[in-house]
């Protein structure tokens, strides 16, 4: 198997670099690889990490999960990528310094023709996508969300149309259900297919190895960004090895993870029973301080208040309540609010399809 600079037979494991554009100081911009290939066949899988360069947990989870060892026991082979968006890590930020943009909403999509030539993001996450949909069978992209959220796992919902129908699309559905079940954090489905189009999230990592070469993906956010959270970190590497155990690529039983820490590995229950998708929800209809009454976690009821509007002096000004059911994933960002912002990420009730027409 050929990836960049490596060239793995059975039974080896190698570090390397896929190039991916020039640099005006010379070299090359180039991604990290670690691929362990085990001496029996089997799927591959890729685990990618570090698409926003300031999502510290991904980036670690996928160098913990591959190591030399894996060799031995692996059917298949194990390709991890954890600094997808070295320009992103160089400056501790979400995006690249290529045009500012977000590496995470370049990604092809086959179904929709752009007018203009591709920017260099563009350009450096079609290379890498190439080299996804050559060899991979499952895709696991590691990221973080916002400060203190919970870990959960994004489930997509499969598009239909020009490139599946539907029976595909449940299908592949199904798989990705089975990839997002091995993680033990919360399965929150992605936004309404409206929605999720309106904001390029086809041009995801996962997004574009789903719905775009139809290959099951899912997304992990692995808790809060820029800071590494150990307990999630050991949650997480275990999910992986679990989602491998599934596929059939380990001849006896997933390895022990490497033990780094005394921190205990930190587990996330769903705190509600019913389906949920993830929205950045409620929304202040009123500018001022935010002062929030809820924590991750928490469950809500419609009409529940999640937090109070105040002036700078202090006085409340608004209540800005739940209008759906659901839990909080975390809050958002910063005191200041105006119109229109969420002061919360939740999931909220979803009783929609898992698949959709792409219209
Ligand atoms: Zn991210």
């Amino acid at each position: 198997m050929e990836i960049g600079t490596i060239d793995v037979s059975p039974g080896e494991f190698d570090t390397g670099w896929l190039e991916v554009t020039g640099l005006p100081t010379g070299g090359a911009e180039r991604l990290p690889l670690v691929v362990a290939r085990g001496e029996l066949e089997g799927p591959t899988l890729w685990l990618t990490g570090g698409v926003h360069g300031d999502e510290a947990t991904g980036i670690v989870v996928a160098q913990d999960v591959v190591h030399e060892q894996l060799t031995e026991t692996l059917c298949g082979t194990l390709v991890c990528v954890p600094v997808v968006n070295p320009a992103g890590l160089r400056r501790n930020a979400r995006t690249s310094y290529y045009g500012d943009h977000d590496p995470n909403r370049y990604f092809p999509d086959p179904e929709s023709d752009s007018e203009r030539p591709p920017n260099t993001q563009e350009r450096i996450d079609r290379r890498l996508f190439e080299e996804i949909t050559d060899t991979a069978d499952w895709v696991i992209d590691l990221h973080t969300a916002r400060i203190d959220s919970l870990p959960f796992v994004i489930r997509d919902r499969v598009l239909y149309g020009d490139r599946r129908n539907s029976d595909d699309a449940e299908e592949l559905s199904e798989r990705v259900g089975t990839l997002a079940a091995a993680f033990p954090f919360p399965t929150i489905r992605e936004y309404p297919a409206a929605e999720y189009l309106e904001e390029n999230l086809q041009r995801s990592a996962a997004g574009a190895a789903l719905n775009g070469a139809g290959i099951p993906a899912i997304t992990v956010e692995l808790g809060g960004h820029s800071v590494v959270d150990e307990g999630i970190r050991a949650a997480a590497v275990e999910g992986v090895y679990r989602a491998m155990a599934n596929f059939d690529m380990f001849d006896d039983g997933p390895p022990s993870p490497p033990n780094r820490t005394s921190v205990g590995k930190r587990e996330i229950s769903p705190p509600v029973e019913y389906d949920v998708r993830r929205a950045l929800h409620p929304r202040t209809e009123t500018a001022g301080l935010v002062r929030h009454r809820v924590k991750p976690g928490d469950v809500l009821s419609a009409g529940d208040p999640v937090a109070d509007v105040v002036t700078p002096t202090g006085e409340r000004i608004d209540v800005v309540e739940a209008d759906q059911d659901g839990f909080v994933i975390s809050r958002n960002e910063g005191l200041a609010v105006f119109e229109g912002d969420p002061v919360a990420s939740m999931a909220v009730r979803d009783d929609g399809a898992l698949v959709a027409e792409r219209s």
